[in-house]
């Protein structure tokens, strides 16, 4: 079966599918009262348990943002207007637990989910998330418990939340495939950050595989085999020896510099979305963050995070890093990522709308606290402000008015920041990067975002499956514009990175490479590997390949090319 890669690494394994279990509950009168209020109460403390460990696990191993969403649950099963409820009807009826709980669950979701606010209808799916689990309890069903696995498995799934990512005991899932989800999808990107092997975006993958079928796959290739032949399981487990043995040989590259063959270096720094990603950088020797997607800190939560809550985020991560370069960028909410209390209005284009920096201009109060959060926290490292979705040197310029604006009020309140910090901007709009001759003149550097930029350029929507054979990034006229950038860049005498997923790409590091990148930004897995590719190349060599695939017409030419001449 085809589908997308997504994490690197080879798998073999049994499967185990996450199931959408369906659970049927049932009227029956009781006559022990007393006891049924017991065994809901019992049900309760367990699910808790439950949530407790899983939040403990999250906060372990992912993140306090993500964490969050089970504080959430907990708050609910102490809620004693809910339970109240339930067990009125349980003595008032005498039903058992699970259908008195199904019922007052029924009416309060109904309620939540007509309401106007974004917010409480958030609230219905947490209420549907715990009661499930506790109705689960009460009938004995039992729940796919990604931590508590005895053998080795590879995950089978339609799609994977925070709260299954979050649970994965990294010792026993050993991979992880879902049917939908593309590149760039959150299942993809945390499926790296946990450096599991998984191929996402996989067609017809429930209907296909059943429970304890072995599945073999190449995270790096996408072809997800299901019961194969002998010989196939053994091609595979020599690509994973293979696969082991390349991956210690990138340690001895700790500590080294990232140059090519004939002296030039480069930065290979990370991407990340939570302070706890560092640990993934400090493991992978990177050289600093190339992007700090600040929107999670936002995100799974009630509120907007107070600027004293931004600055410790900020501040962690700075310190982490011992004064190498972070670039952290402001608020970048809207398209696939929502903000259920800020309540927007829904938009038959969200990746056009409202989003990022045009948000953030048009709320200015939410922007403020940001910058006077990353401005506090800017003399605890070596910071640098990046705003996202610009698309007109208006923009831009009021961004930095802004940000001026900002700076005056600390001097006047004489707080400390650092005066000197560079200010850059993304290039993800083709608008930006056709004109990035001027922008040039008025930021210290550009980092490009080809997540963004292949969909705008070629029109192709990042999160539709239909079309995601139309999302690619050997396309030429994205590298064309890429070329322009770091030209324009350089003429001006800044420095230009990028921090989409392409900068990680294997076959498209070299080509970046001989169009003079700087930066390079990537999940931390894969960047011992790039700083391998780099020392194998020479970049002269690779400036002469980069004017010949300027001039090739197709996607597949220029794939071709770079597999025939360079890889
Ligand atoms: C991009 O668009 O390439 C990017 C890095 O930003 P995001 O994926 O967060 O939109
Ligand atoms: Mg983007």
């Amino acid at each position: 079966m085809e589908g997308i890669k997504a994490s690197p690494g080879v798998a073999i394994g049994k499967a185990l599918i996450k199931k959408e279990e369906k659970v049927d509950v049932k009227n029956t009168k009781i006559d022990d009262i007393q006891n049924e209020i017991k065994k809901l109460k019992d049900a309760r403390e367990e699910s808790k348990k439950q949530i407790q460990k899983l939040y403990d696990h999250a906060l372990e191993n992912i993140g306090k943002e993500e964490a969050q969403i089970f504080e959430a649950h907990m708050m609910i099963i102490d809620d004693p207007e809910f339970f109240g409820q339930v067990e009125q009807k349980i003595k008032d009826e005498s039903v058992n637990a699970a259908w008195a709980l199904k019922t007052v669950r029924d009416t309060f979701v109904t309620m939540f989910e007509n309401m106007e606010n974004e917010y409480m209808r958030e609230r219905a799916s947490d209420l549907k998330d715990v009661s499930g689990r506790i109705i689960k309890l009460l009938l004995g069903i039992k729940i796919t418990d990604f931590s508590k696995l005895d053998e080795e498995v590879i995950v089978i799934a339609k799609d994977l939340t925070p709260s299954d990512t979050a649970q994965m005991d990294k010792e026993k899932v050993i991979g992880f495939v879902t049917e939908v989800g593309g590149k760039t999808s959150h299942s993809a990107i945390m499926a790296r950050t946990l450096e599991i092997p998984a191929v996402v975006g996989v067609k017809e993958l429930l209907s296909t595989v059943k429970n304890g079928d072995l599945v073999v796959f190449d995270g790096e290739e996408g072809e997800v085999y299901i019961n194969p032949e002998e010989s196939v399981v053994k091609k595979y487990e020599k690509k994973m020896k293979e696969y082991e043995e390349f991956t210690k040989k990138l340690e001895e590259l700790k500590g080294k510099e990232s140059m090519s063959k004939d002296g030039v270096k480069v930065e290979l720094a990370a991407n990340i979305g939570t302070p706890k990603d560092v640990d993934g950088i400090l493991r992978n020797d990177g050289e600093g963050i190339g992007l700090y997607r600040t929107e999670f800190l936002y995100m799974d939560r009630d509120k907007l995070p107070t600027e004293d809550e931004q600055f410790k985020a900020y501040k962690e991560v700075l310190e982490r890093m011992e004064n190498k370069p972070v670039v952290i960028r402001t608020l970048d909410i809207g398209g696939d990522k929502e903000l259920s209390y800020l309540d927007l209005p829904e938009e038959m284009n969200p990746f056009l709308g409202y989003r990022a920096i045009r948000l953030c201009l048009d709320k200015v109060e939410i922007f403020k606290t940001q910058l006077r959060a990353l401005l506090r926290a800017s003399i605890y490292g070596n910071i640098k402000i990046m705003f996202p979705m610009i698309s007109s040197i208006e923009e831009l310029r009021q961004a930095k008015k802004i940000l001026e604006e900002v700076k005056k009020e600390l001097i006047n309140e004489e707080i400390k920041f650092d005066k000197d910090l560079e200010v850059g901007m993304m290039i993800e709009i083709p608008a930006a990067a056709i004109l990035s001759d001027q922008f040039a003149k008025e930021v210290d550097f550009f980092s490009i975002g080809t997540n963004d930029l292949i969909q705008y350029t070629t029109a192709v929507d990042r999160m539709n499956q239909n079309i995601s054979n139309l999302y690619n990034q050997f396309h030429p006229a994205l590298l064309r514009l890429i070329k322009t950038v770091i030209d324009n860049g350089h003429k001006e005498g800044i420095w230009v990175g990028m921090c989409g997923e392409v900068a990680g790409d294997p076959k498209l590091i070299p080509v970046l490479l001989g169009m003079g990148l700087d930066e390079f930004s990537m999940s931390p897995i894969s960047i011992l590997k790039a700083r391998w590719i780099i020392s194998k190349l020479s970049k002269k060599e690779m400036e002469k390949k980069v004017d010949e695939i300027l001039n090739l017409p197709t996607a597949t030419d220029v794939e071709n090319y770079i597999d025939e001449f360079i890889n």
